[in-house]
């Protein structure tokens, strides 16, 4: 390849970056093209309105894996923590909340039953030992059960001695809740509906999937690998908003000589005599490397960029199948002053704060998203940044973000059409929990998923480029054939939150597939 790079990266998500540091710092030349102004993808800060900045995407890290902080020496080139280890409070109108412990195994407040605070010490410990078997499977590609290699069968025999080791108690537990959801075991073990409400919301939050639907179970223990590994961090904000994430990782690839264009988008992969010969850029500049490394989702990647006449019919219909139909939508509020929450002292506010009262209502609200409108009784994550970290608002000021679920990706209204309505509809719901919240408010801003995908370039606006379910986990993410980040085009690799192990600011996916790339395999 006549050409003075090696490897072209599209996309400076945190994953792009993560992918770009680990392959520069093993030797290789690489050029990493971003479409956006700037690096980060849905790890980003964004300024809202004039002084007021807020993470635009991502806003709690909970899951950043401790490798990629340490090898890329991500404290070195910025990483700062505002506040680490937030417990969650799973907020009432009335003000009688519950407070979960950072950790996730101590729950205190109004109406909690010792059964209740039993049951969660002893929850809390056999769900970790179940997702404590997922890490080492997502700090790995995932072995193929078909044509394996030696990695391949070292890591089955890894995980079946794993199994075994449970006991078989254990084995027989995670085997039956695996198969139900995660509505019937948070029912059979606990009886306070707000702490139920809190870990079902976790197991669905950016999901298509209410706590009934099956993978419910999947996607808790997927979240709660994050605490088994994040060590004293815990949930954490970054100082500065996401940005700082993909800023220190940005600055790692860089120091081990990665170039970073933004403003730069790619229009298409070219291919010659069957195999990657680089990229063509929107204004029609080709750039040749011979291998190309997408941190785009597979089906921007396949069809967009690539172009499906370029597939195998089966791939093909794999591609169009992935299911990633966002439900995620974001709320950013600038305050003139701190709202009033309902029994909520301002010393608790810089935690956590859930607004996902029982079971039930997270159900209901995952109704409307099946039948394309929005919930008119949402599910929050909502977070008030400007309490831990000053950075973001004037002197005096703060600033709100909220995960908002469900809002569907095709709202059968249109959301241009819904536009102020639902800004209203999320507001009156807060304000149930803070009643002078908008005498507080100076400017809102509501990003749907369709917002979503057009900001971060994530199709459907979905939080991990595809659902995360057990047709689209591990050998089968983001689809046969593809799920070792190789694709079935020699020198094109996948490197998004749609690979292996799935979407959250973990950076994994950027790790696993540059070992893959520089180990050949695959
Ligand atoms: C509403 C919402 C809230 C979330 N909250 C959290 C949270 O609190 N905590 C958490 O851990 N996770 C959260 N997530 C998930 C998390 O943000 C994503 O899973 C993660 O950021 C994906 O990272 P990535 O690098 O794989 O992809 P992305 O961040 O999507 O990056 C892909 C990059 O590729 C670029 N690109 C695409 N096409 C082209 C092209 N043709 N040319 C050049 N560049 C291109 C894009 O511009 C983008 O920068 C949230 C997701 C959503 C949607």
């Amino acid at each position: 390849m006549n050409s003075d790079r090696d490897v072209i990266v599209i996309g400076a998500g945190h994953n792009g970056l993560a992918c770009a540091a680990y392959l520069a710092r093993a030797g290789r030349k690489v050029l990493v093209v971003e479409a956006a102004a700037a690096v980060g993808g849905a790890a980003a800060t964004a300024e809202f309105a004039p002084g007021y900045s807020v993470s635009a995407c991502a806003h709690l890290c909970h899951q950043l894996n401790p490798r990629v902080i340490e090898e890329l020496a991500l404290v070195r080139h910025g990483l700062r923590w505002a506040a680490t280890g937030l417990d969650t409070i799973a907020l009432s109108a009335t003000g009688r909340h519950l407070r979960i412990a950072a950790g996730g195994a101590s729950v205190s407040g109004a109406g909690v039953s010792a059964g209740d605070t039993a049951a969660l010490a002893d929850f809390d410990a056999r769900m970790k030992r179940f997702a404590r078997l997922l890490v080492p499977l997502l700090d790995q590609r995932p072995p193929r059960l078909a044509d394996s290699d030696w990695r391949d069968k070292l890591a089955l025999a890894r995980l079946g001695w794993s199994l075994r080791r449970m006991g078989r108690t254990d084995m027989q537990e995670f085997l039956r809740i695996a198969a139900i959801n995660i509505h019937d075991v948070l029912e059979e073990t606990f009886e306070h509906p707000l702490l139920k409400g809190a870990i079902g919301l976790d197991a669905v939050l950016g999901t298509h999937m209410g706590p009934r639907s099956p993978n419910t179970v999947l996607s808790y223990l997927y979240r709660l690998s994050g605490a088994c590994t994040s060590r004293a961090v815990g949930i954490a904000l970054p100082r500065g908003g996401m940005a700082a994430v993909s800023g220190a990782l940005a600055g790692a690839a860089q120091a081990h000589g990665a170039e970073i264009r933004t403003g730069t988008r790619v229009a298409r992969i070219l291919v010659e005599h069957d195999r990657i010969s680089g990229v063509e850029l929107a204004g029609g500049e080709i750039l040749r490397a011979g291998t190309v490394v997408s941190n785009a989702d597979p089906r921007t990647t396949f069809f967009g960029l690539l172009g499906a006449g370029r597939l195998e019919a089966g791939f093909a219909r794999y591609v169009k199948n992935i299911r990633m139909r966002g439900t995620a939508a974001k709320l950013h509020l600038a305050l003139d002053r701190l709202p009033a929450f309902n029994g909520l002292e301002p010393a608790s506010m810089g935690n956590r704060l859930l607004i996902a009262p029982t079971l039930s209502y997270v159900e209901r609200a995952f109704d409307h998203a099946k039948y394309r409108e929005y919930s008119p009784a949402p599910v929050m994550e909502i977070v008030i940044p400007t309490l831990n970290d000053s950075s973001l608002a004037p002197p005096g000021k703060h600033v709100l973000s909220a995960i908002v679920q469900y809002a569907p990706y095709d709202l059968r209204s249109g959301w241009e059409q819904a536009g102020e309505q639902y800004r209203d509809r999320l507001i009156d719901t807060l304000a149930q929990h803070a009643p002078d919240i908008r005498d507080c408010i100076i400017a809102a801003q509501v990003l749907t998923p369709v917002d979503i995908e057009r900001r971060f370039g994530m199709t459907g606006g979905h939080w991990h480029h595809g659902e995360l379910a057990l047709d689209q986990f591990l050998m089968l993410r983001p689809a046969p054939g593809a799920a070792q980040y190789a694709t079935p085009l020699p020198g094109l690799y996948l490197c998004g939150a749609g690979a292996h192990p799935g979407g959250g600011v973990m950076g994994s996916v950027g790790r696993n597939a540059a070992g893959a790339i520089l180990s050949g395999a695959a």
